[in-house]
């Protein structure tokens, strides 16, 4: 295994003046593209790193994760299933068209609108403090209480947030999010949620949980139920990657689920989590050399789930 992520790392190098940093988030554009990580949790709970390892980069949709686990824990499942779909992801993740065609409802909750939606839900029961239970929960689930929230990023997602607060304008015409819902706020709290800073042993350390059904290995404790696990699982193999989905099926065959800024965690059922870490950016929004290495990892343990 050691050998194996080595030579992904290696071959990952080899691109990394292929991907583009994100730029429609400003802040994202400062990012280093020649920055690369990966981390893994072998099945017997081995655990490998190589390169940047304590990198902190913002962990965006990968947060959309934790935010649908924490809606399955806390929300009642017949809410969530009006709400938000759980149909694979086909256009861009913050696609307008994606969700008019869905008549206002998100596709997954995966994709932007999906978890607004979702960060909406919390809200409805959380108040002011959704955000805080989003960042508590990153940090139980990553044993790292380190994590916080990046201020800069976070007023720079904030004031670009243009495609998101149509996403959200659109819900609300729809009927699908309530007229009275505070959308500044929830906005905010989705914006935070994605600007908490992680490193790739964090983004690997939650994966390795989703991969043991919700349980820790490490500390011994099950963070959330099985059951929970697999559907969190089920939405990453069909929405996780973006509108390359069903590519990264093929090539690597694990669920995962990666962000613009940079991150990729993936997570087997049988225990199996690798997390990589590269800002730039191929043209769905995945870490171009974090596709690489899993590529190359997937070639060499034919760990595909299907
Ligand atoms: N904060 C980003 C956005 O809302 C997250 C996108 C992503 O990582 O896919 O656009």
């Amino acid at each position: 295994m050691k050998e194996v992520l080595e030579r992904a790392y290696e071959e990952g190098l080899k691109y990394t003046d292929q991907g583009q940093v994100a730029t429609y988030i400003p802040e994202l554009a400062k990012e280093d593209p020649t920055k690369v990580a990966i981390a893994a949790y072998d099945q017997d709970g081995s655990y490998y790193e190589k390169g940047e390892v304590d990198q902190r980069f913002s962990i965006q949709s990968v947060s959309k994760v934790i935010t649908y686990i924490l809606c399955l824990e806390e929300i009642p499942a017949g809410k969530i299933q009006k709400a938000i779909g759980v149909k694979p992801t086909a256009l861009p993740f913050n696609s307008v068209l994606d969700l008019e065609l869905g008549g206002g409802k998100p596709r997954n909750p995966l994709v932007n609108a999906g978890a607004i939606a979702a960060t909406a839900l919390l809200y409805e029961k959380f108040g002011d403090q959704t955000f805080d239970k989003v960042l508590d929960k990153i940090r139980d689930l990553a044993e790292d209480p380190d994590i916080v929230l990046d201020e800069n990023i976070y007023n720079s997602e904030r004031s670009s947030a243009f495609t998101n607060f149509a996403l959200f304008n659109l819900m609300v015409s729809r009927g699908n999010l309530s007229e009275d819902i505070p959308i500044q706020k929830v906005a905010d709290a989705y914006f935070k949620a994605c600007s908490v800073l992680v490193n790739v042993k964090d983004l690997a350390r939650i994966g390795y949980v989703l991969a043991n059904d919700g349980f820790d290995k490490i500390s011994g404790q099950e963070k959330f139920s099985k059951e929970i696990a697999r559907r969190v699982r089920t939405v990453m193999a069909m929405g996780g990657m973006y509108d390359y989905c069903g590519e990264f099926a093929q090539l690597i065959g694990l669920p995962a689920k990666s962000g613009v800024g940079g991150g990729i965690m993936t997570a087997s059922k049988e225990g199996l989590a690798i997390a990589t870490y590269c800002p730039g950016l191929d043209d769905h929004g995945n870490s171009f050399v974090g596709i690489k290495m899993l590529e190359a990892m997937a070639q060499e343990l034919e760990f595909s789930i299907y």
